[in-house]
């Protein structure tokens, strides 16, 4: 098969790119070993209200705005508590926004193979290996949307994820309860070793999960989840379905990578380490990476010109990830639930709320290249 543009992953990052590129009137496969988009999801799906306000969302795909932001100690006694006057945040139910988005997609001309695999790179072309055996693709570009371990990069001698944390929840549909929609978050790296542990419910649905560095864990994530699940807040007089939804997988939070395109491709979402390196927040940075990436494909398709992709360049984004990495750092250095008590009395100061409302509510995005 002969095409512009061979797209690996149907992610978010994937699954825009492709439409974005096909809009332009390329000729794009996007392939994606997942053989249903609605299965194996890896992400909560919280939206932030920049993205919010740039990218229009289907409204149906989303939950009702989340404003409130608990944030608790390990002993998850006297927390404190941030309201913004703004919608924050809205948590998404990702399957139907999955659908959603590979029908935008499918309309815009992508030809999309699903439980088909990228297996590499061969002289000329690219293998992959769908339903009907094995194939081989002809690309002028290929991109990789593969997710934090990308197969791509490493094909392509890209930069590659080094600094990964991993992540796991549960979801479940949720009714009544006592409190508007609210995100709490714990501060424990007895659960979360270098992260959060979070509750997010919206009053429709509930995430419960943790995250942190994957050699940290006391007894490892899965373990970690359980017990916080035990003692996790924010669920109080909620009812809760028993169908439970597992979700996990890896972060990447050691910033844009700085070599994310050669002459024969790029890399866009978590592939290029394109995830807040502090909130972990990899959406927003995915969408709009994979804008910067559309344009730079379809003036290197137009002009014929290969050299054109040396303008997406991962350092020249990365400099603005500077403050956001030492933030990382110093969170990474917090390995005692002492420890993060200390931090904690830090965060009840008027400062301390100042600088939590910042980051929690405040307007920066990924950078615009
Ligand atoms: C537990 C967890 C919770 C998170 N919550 C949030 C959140 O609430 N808000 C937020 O902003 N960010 C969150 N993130 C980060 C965010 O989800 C990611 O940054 C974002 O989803 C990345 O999208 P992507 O398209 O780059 O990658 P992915 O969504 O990982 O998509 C990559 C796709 O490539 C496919 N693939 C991989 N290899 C191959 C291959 N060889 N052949 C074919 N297909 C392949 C995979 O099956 C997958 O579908 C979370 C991450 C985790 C792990």
């Amino acid at each position: 098969m002969d095409v512009d543009v061979l797209v690996v992953g149907a992610g978010l990052a994937g699954l825009y790119t492709a439409t974005l590129l096909a809009q332009r009137g390329h000729d794009v496969l996007l392939v994606e070993r997942r053989p249903k988009l609605t299965g194996a999801i890896r992400t909560t799906g919280i939206f932030v209200r920049r993205t919010l306000d740039d990218f229009a969302l289907p409204p149906d795909c989303l939950g009702p705005p989340i404003r409130r932001v608990v944030l608790y100690p390990p002993s998850q006694r006297h927390p404190v508590t941030l309201v913004s006057a703004r919608d924050e945040y809205r948590v998404a139910d990702m399957a139907r926004l999955y659908v959603a988005a590979s029908s935008a997609a499918a309309d815009a001309g992508v030809r999309i193979s699903l439980g088909t695999r990228y297996a590499g790179r061969e002289a000329d072309s690219f293998l992959v290996v769908g339903p009907d055996g094995p194939a081989c693709v002809r690309a002028r570009f290929v991109v990789g949307a593969d997710g934090a371990r990308s197969r791509v990069a490493r094909d392509l001698a890209l930069d590659r994820n080094r600094h990964l944390l991993v992540g796991a929840e549960k979801v479940f549909a949720i009714s009544g309860g006592e409190e508007p929609p609210t995100f709490h978050c714990v501060l424990d790296p007895s659960l979360a070793p270098g992260y959060l542990a979070w509750v997010i419910n919206d009053g429709n649905r509930a995430h419960v999960g943790v995250a942190g560095y994957a050699d940290r864990f006391p007894d490892g994530l899965r373990r970690a989840l359980d017990r916080f699940g035990a003692s996790a807040p924010g669920l109080a007089g909620a009812g809760r379905s028993d169908e439970v939804e597992r979700r996990g997988g890896p972060i990447p939070v050691g910033g844009v990578l700085r070599r994310i395109s050669c002459v024969d491709g790029l890399l866009v979402g978590d592939a290029a380490g394109a995830v807040s390196p502090l909130t972990a927040g990899g959406l927003d940075p995915c969408l709009r990476l994979s804008e910067h990436a559309a344009a730079v494909l379809d003036e290197a398709l137009r002009a014929g010109r290969p050299d054109a992709l040396s303008h997406y360049d991962g350092a020249v984004l990365r400099a603005g990830f500077r403050g956001r990495l030492m933030l990382r750092h110093g969170l990474a250095q917090v390995r005692t639930p002492t420890l993060a008590a200390t931090a904690f009395t830090l965060l009840r100061t008027r400062f301390g709320r100042a600088a939590a409302g910042r980051i929690l509510f405040g307007d920066k995005s990924f950078p615009a290249p």
